[in-house]
């Protein structure tokens, strides 16, 4: 084919790809469609919930209770306990009594016990899966094949290390540390849980961990599952609640060590709080991270992975590829191929096995993505709403959405969004897209698409983020460490390097 045959067949394509994603099937029903994919399981939920302390739920000190909210009917689905510090102190006391026995067990034993919740969180998934997409809103499809079977993955990996942390640390004698403080945030809730669980368990610690407001209820049902496999009670207490019991675990004289994931912004408010303590930290905090797009990648593939890197779970993602750094000389191709694979995205009803984003996570944070959206229009870069999914009338949506002509200084360029809004921006060298890649004070995560090595690795290698994903991006494995640089925090999850953060040495 002559260079000019190709332009032409370049063109042709994207002329093509600009036509509407709709076949037309008959007068009477014009366009193809996807028939209601409703998931059947159903997963019963209390109407009120206590705090799961010593091996029991038990009703608040507080006495307070908080509506839990289904973010896609706006309905209440439970009541949660609000946890005060008095509660926190029975948390805290019951698995400092709980410690020195678990700390004792032989390990092949305690492997057993984490072996088991792994078990059961399969045997259950499926109604773990109904019952995260109900309290967070986030496609039935991805909590079934990503969040339940990824959280099942970290406690059947962490049994393993559980007799075999001598060998992990070559020369030393790993020691549990004690109790240790756990604070989730509400984009992964069972997730998370399991990344703070299984391996302080593994290592022989007991924990206090606090979900978020929004979503408690999976880690409530993992208190059940804790129940039914008869893990010795105190080894882990589960108290719910917002900030303010957060801080009260955080600040809790007898935790020996405090495991946060959330915003930058709590996690200085945390960080200062146990700078004056002998507390061991670990922060998982925001990202900004760039996906970069050479023009020898393969499009196609890039595209996938555009949006699977920021459409993902609404884009509630710490490491979300939210800004596009595209090679110049395909920009144009890769907008609008682009844009043809978003139109084709359905947004709606979680619980429908078809939907690819599902309902934002709460009103706030509703809010918080429209500021962005104002502020981006506002500053002047260019809204691509391209996606034209009917919304359901109630429940908080966001169609997901780029901008261009997005400049670095440019709030949406710089701040986490932590909604379906990309920033796409161009460069014409590696080391434009080197400079510009890390120019933030974030640190997570970065995607590079190239079909040659020799860049992907030169390029990796300077990226200055936690995790480089190359020719994919937003993949996980319990064996792999998670963690970031700068302002996106310190320590690693999983893997070997993610046990030291749980071990006296
Ligand atoms: P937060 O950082 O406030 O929440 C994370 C967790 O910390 C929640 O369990 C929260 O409780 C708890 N918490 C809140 N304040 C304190 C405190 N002072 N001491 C101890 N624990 C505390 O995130 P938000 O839910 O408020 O979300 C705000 C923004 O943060 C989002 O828009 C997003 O940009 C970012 N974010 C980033 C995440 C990430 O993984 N990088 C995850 C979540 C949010 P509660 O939920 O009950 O308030």
């Amino acid at each position: 084919m002559t260079p000019e045959q190709q332009t032409r067949g370049r063109e042709r394509e994207l002329a093509e790809l600009s036509t509407p994603v709709t076949h037309v099937v008959s007068p009477q029903r014009s366009v193809w469609d996807y028939s209601p994919a409703p998931e059947t399981t159903k997963a019963a939920i209390a109407d009120r919930y206590g705090l799961f302390i010593n091996g029991d739920f038990v009703t608040p000190r507080s006495r307070k209770h908080f509506a839990s909210i289904n973010p896609a009917t706006e309905e209440t689905i439970s009541e949660i306990a609000e946890a005060n510090a008095d509660d926190v102190d029975a948390a805290v006391k019951a698995a400092k009594a709980a410690a020195p026995r678990w700390a004792k067990i032989d390990p092949r034993e305690r492997a057993k016990y984490i072996f088991r919740i792994a078990r059961r969180i399969q045997e259950r998934s499926r109604e773990l899966a109904v019952l995260e997409s109900t309290d967070g809103g986030k496609p039935i499809a991805e909590s079934r094949d990503i969040d339940i079977p990824l959280a099942a993955q970290h406690f059947f990996y962490h049994a393993g290390w559980a007799d075999k942390l001598r060998f992990a640390f070559a020369g030393a004698q790993p020691k549990p540390i004690g109790v240790c403080g756990q604070i989730i945030p509400w984009n992964f809730p069972l997730l998370m849980a399991a990344w703070k669980l299984a391996p302080a368990l593994a290592c022989g610690n007991t924990c206090v961990l606090k979900p978020a407001e929004t979503t408690s209820l999976t880690a409530l049902r993992l208190a059940e599952i804790l129940q039914e496999i008869d893990l010795p009670p105190g080894v882990v207490n589960i108290i719910t609640g917002a900030g303010a019991t957060g801080a009260a675990l955080v600040n809790h004289p007898h935790v020996r060590k405090i495991a946060f994931t959330g915003s930058t912004e709590v996690g200085k408010i945390i960080a200062k709080a146990c700078a004056s303590t002998d507390k061991r930290l670990t922060l998982e905090l925001g990202g900004k991270s760039p996906n970069i797009i050479f023009d020898d990648a393969s499009i196609d593939q890039a595209i996938e992975g555009i949006i699977q890197g920021i459409y993902f779970n609404q884009g509630h993602v710490c490491c979300a590829g939210s800004r596009l750094f595209v090679q110049e000389s395909i920009l144009d191709e890769v907008i609008a191929k682009l844009t043809h694979r978003m139109k084709a995205l359905r947004v709606g009803d979680p619980l429908d096995k078809n939907t690819d984003i599902g309902a934002i996570n709460s009103k706030a944070q509703l809010a918080t993505i429209h500021r962005f959206l104002e502020a981006g229009s506002g500053e002047g870069a260019q809204l691509h709403e391209v996606n034209t999914s009917t919304l359901p009338n109630r429940g908080y949506w966001c169609r997901p959405c780029f901008f261009t002509n997005v400049q670095p200084s440019h709030t949406i360029a710089r701040e986490e969004i932590f909604g379906p809004v990309l920033s796409v921006m161009s460069f014409r060298t590696p080391e434009e897209a080197l400079l510009r890649a890390n120019n933030t004070p974030y640190g997570l995560a970065a995607g590079v698409w190239s079909d040659k090595g020799s860049k992907i690795f030169d390029i990796a290698r300077k990226l200055k983020a936690g995790v480089v994903w190359c020719n994919t991006y937003n993949r996980f494995d319990a064996a792999s460490p998670f963690g970031g640089f700068k302002e996106s925090g310190f320590g690693r999850e999983g893997g070997l390097q993610g046990l030291k953060a749980y071990v006296e040495l």
